[in-house]
């Protein structure tokens, strides 16, 4: 519905924003209602909650907004933003308002509640409980380029998967039980093997690529991800920053006798970096309409509209599919659509679960976090005069 589970958090990222401003305007107007009539015996306990809610928030939103807090820290704090949400719900439900629990509104915003509450309680849930994982063992471990492969095979029925998507996968050992996002980076076989190429881009990843055993037992997801190769008859330019080269192995993977040219632009620092080029080579060699072009920034050789043009003179009319930062993506994209590539023929997959925010988006939230707890312009009484 909303494009892949990618796609899923930032939306939520955009919608805790959202939530976070309303939140702060709802503390800063502090509204003169009229007719406050409906109120109950908790009402001065409701006001102290909400206060609790609302500076356990700011410390939250803090917290998430700092990016160089390890994630796993990140990810422990951020669970307490449900009982947050509990705190909002109960301050919501038996505070001083203008309309009754039993009206619609109120009968409303107490569902919303009701169902926010839940679902909090189901995200405690420890996943192996309610989410399905399924068993693998490791079959093979390789180096390639600045990455390892990692081929899993099923302990009984695998899982099923279109090529390009990922799964999130943990690691049988406690090091590394905590699962991560990774592509699935061959397209799917008769035996249900799956294939992962990881790279060492943090704390977790490079521990398991020093200490992953052949035999180790996984545990991996259901596939996720709308990120698929679509035949179209036209052209495509596949574009690999780095790691982000793994959905287009999958994709290379599956790809069928009589499909459009395809050009693949690894961007590297050198191409010894690159994973499993020998593979994309060898299907180069065996493909005429295959065609892989390492871009090595070491060399000077960075992947610009021209140099695209120069392999593929129909740009405009190609399908563009990238993987890889955002800083990149960005620029790229702009370039392509200032020289005539149509919106839609640009697809992409987030590589990034977890972003911060421009500053432009941070200063208000920082302003308000500074006003909150070092200086106070309004009157100590204020709330109760609302
Ligand atoms: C859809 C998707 C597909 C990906 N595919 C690949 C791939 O094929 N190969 C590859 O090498 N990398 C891939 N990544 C990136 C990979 O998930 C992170 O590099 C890895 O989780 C970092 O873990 P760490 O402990 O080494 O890093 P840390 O140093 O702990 O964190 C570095 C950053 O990695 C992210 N991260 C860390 N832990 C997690 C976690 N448990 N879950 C989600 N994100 C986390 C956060 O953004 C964090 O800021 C993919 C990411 C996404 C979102």
């Amino acid at each position: 519905m909303y494009g892949g589970l990618d796609r899923v958090y930032v939306l939520h990222k955009w919608l805790g924003i959202i939530a976070v401003a309303a939140v702060l305007l709802h503390e800063a107007i502090d509204p003169e209602i009229n007719g406050l009539e409906f109120g109950s015996r908790f009402d001065d306990l409701a006001e102290d909650v909400g206060e609790l809610g609302y500076n356990g928030l700011l410390a939250l939103v803090a917290i998430t907004l700092t990016t160089i807090i390890p994630y796993h820290w990140w990810r422990a704090s951020h669970k307490f933003m449900g009982a947050i949400f509990a705190l909002a719900a109960f301050h919501a439900y038996f505070i001083e308002k203008s309309f009754s629990n039993s009206s619609p509104l109120g009968v409303y915003i107490l569902t919303l509640s009701a169902f926010g509450v839940i679902a909090y309680f189901y995200t405690l849930v420890p996943a192996r409980w309610m989410r399905r994982m399924t068993s693998y063992s490791v079959a093979e471990i390789e180096r390639t380029g600045k990455a390892i492969s990692v081929t899993l095979t099923p302990e009984e029925k695998g899982i099923q998967h279109h090529a390009g998507q990922f799964a999130f996968v943990g690691f049988d050992d406690p090091a590394h039980r905590e699962v991560h996002p990774f592509t699935i980076s061959k397209a799917p076989d008769s035996a249900g093997r799956l294939r992962f190429t990881i790279k060492s881009l943090g704390d977790g990843t490079k521990a398991l690529s020093d200490n992953l055993k052949v035999g180790q037992k996984t545990q991996v997801s259901q596939a996720f991800g709308h990120f698929r190769y679509r035949e179209t008859g036209q052209s495509q330019v596949w574009i690999a920053g780095g790691i982000g080269v793994t959905p287009f192995l999958a994709w290379a993977d599956q790809l069928k006798a009589d499909h459009a040219p395809v050009h693949l632009f690894v961007c590297c620092k050198t191409r010894d970096d690159v994973a499993h080029l020998d593979e994309l080579r060898a299907r180069a060699a065996s493909d005429p309409d295959f065609h892989v072009h390492p871009c090595e920034s070491l060399a000077g050789r960075r992947l610009t509209v021209g140099l695209m043009r120069e392999h593929v003179p129909d740009l405009k009319h190609a399908v563009v599919s990238f993987c890889g930062g955002e800083a990149m993506r960005n620029s790229l994209r702009n370039d392509l659509f200032a020289a005539g590539l149509k919106r839609t023929h640009f697809r992409y997959e987030e590589f990034k679960l977890r972003s911060g925010l421009p500053l432009a988006f941070a200063w208000p939230f920082a302003s308000a976090l500074f006003r909150r707890f070092g200086y106070k312009s309004r009157p100590a009484n204020c709330n109760q005069a609302s």
